[in-house]
């Protein structure tokens, strides 16, 4: 039997994998050194586990471990990164592009300087999920700084072209930041392949510790400069201040290892569950609908909308499993999100979607009774629905002129 519930919201936020305790816990016990101190064993033997997770986390990536910054997550990273553009390059432009289904720490980072007078293009997405390249191409002017575009989404899975958007950032002699917390260590990702000039991590994504992430800032061709949003000491080659996380920063670097060691498989993996899970799902179901381009994608991510049902009866049918749906409780009414909307999925199509997060902890088994409760749930709560029975009689929904109730 599986232990329930499961958990299978993996881009939310990934469970520490055992390994990664194992290697922070003499960090939070007998190696509590500050690794700023360098006068003592203590600081010695915390400094240098910090550079070999730099290490580790440079060579995800394919960086330099002088060019990866330590931060609290990947919002800081994110705000590190776009303001630290803005503000360092406040004389050579005032224009940065992004794109409308990035992550919040990147929409409200704009969002804030656009109030102090940078301008800000937000460029669309197409139905799959992605970008215009000639959009991009035709947003470029002298004044434009920086681009920043997220590798992979957090809700629809879709991954960017990044290579090619970054060919045309160095072209034009754009910097070019990606959000990459969703695709490294799922997907092969290169800053150099890819000609990317900064990019955000975050360890809990990866199966690390919660509350430290990392800025990749490239130092050669081009070199980045980047004013610091926090002073105070001059750690992180001045670019962010403050006493080193050791533990979570040796978590961090542990999760990077095993995930650039395993990539491939796991990644074969993910993707094996992720098509068993969507090919069951529309073998029983019909009126089902996949949210952003499936070639695209990243492994382990399946959105989906059912037709026909109430998003809310939905979720709570499924309640013993852990998952996200596509709309947002606001404090007045149900938000649909602003990444579906922004793919032209509509309101009743975005309630009652759901972003399937599988990953590396998830078995079979579990796919299994995740795809058996879902289609028992959708089946019941079609039976209940008048619209689904006119729907299969053939009655076009659309040309029915309904009463209204004054
Ligand atoms: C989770 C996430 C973030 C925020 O990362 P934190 O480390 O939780 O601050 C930023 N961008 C994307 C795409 C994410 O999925």
């Amino acid at each position: 039997m599986v232990k329930l519930p499961i958990y299978m919201d993996n881009h939310a936020t990934t469970p520490l994998d055992p390994r990664v305790l194992d290697a922070m816990m003499p960090y939070l016990t007998d190696r509590f050194g500050n690794a700023a101190s360098r006068n003592h064993k203590f600081g010695w033997e915390a400094e240098q586990a910090v550079e070999s997770a730099r290490k580790e986390i440079a060579a995800l990536i394919g960086a330099d471990p002088r060019e990866i910054v330590f931060t609290s997550g990947a919002t800081e990273s994110d705000n590190l990164a776009v303001k630290g553009v803005a503000w360092m390059y406040r004389e050579k432009g005032d224009h940065i592009i992004t794109c409308v289904t990035e992550h919040k720490a990147i929409l409200d980072t704009c969002k804030h300087l656009e109030k102090d007078g940078v301008r800000i293009t937000f460029l669309p997405v197409d139905n799959k999920g992605l970008v215009d390249l000639d959009d991009l191409r035709n947003a470029i002017t002298d004044k434009t700084i920086l681009i920043s575009i997220m590798t992979a989404n957090n809700e629809v899975g879709v991954i960017q072209d990044i290579k090619e958007i970054g060919r045309i950032a160095r072209e034009r002699g754009v910097l070019f930041h990606t959000d990459a917390v969703q695709a490294a260590g799922k997907v092969p990702f290169n800053v150099n392949e890819m000609n990317v000039d900064i990019a955000s991590l975050s360890a809990h994504k990866v199966y690390g510790p919660k509350g430290v992430g990392a800025l990749y800032v490239r130092r050669r061709s081009p070199r980045v400069l980047l004013t610091p949003i926090i002073d105070g000491g001059g750690h992180e080659r001045g670019m962010r201040s403050g006493t080193l996380n050791v533990p979570g920063i040796v978590g961090f670097g542990k999760a990077a290892q095993i995930a650039r060691e395993d990539l491939r498989r796991e990644s074969a993996e993910m993707f094996r569950l992720r098509e068993r899970l969507r090919t069951t799902l529309e073998r029983e179901l019909d009126e089902v609908y996949i949210n952003g381009d499936l070639e695209k994608r990243l492994p382990g991510n399946l959105n989906m909308s059912f037709a026909y049902v109430e998003g809310e009866s939905l979720l709570m049918g499924i309640n013993d499993i852990a998952v996200s749906s596509g709309s947002a409780c606001t404090s007045a009414s149900l938000e649909p999100s602003y990444v579906l909307k922004a793919l032209g999925v509509g309101e009743d199509l975005a309630h009652t979607s759901i972003r399937f997060g599988i990953g590396r902890f998830n078995t079979e088994e579990e796919v299994d009774y995740v795809a058996a409760r879902v289609i028992e749930v959708v089946r019941r709560l079609r039976e209940l629905s008048p619209l689904y029975e006119m729907a299969k009689e053939g009655i076009d929904l659309k040309s029915v002129h309904w009463a209204t109730e004054a």
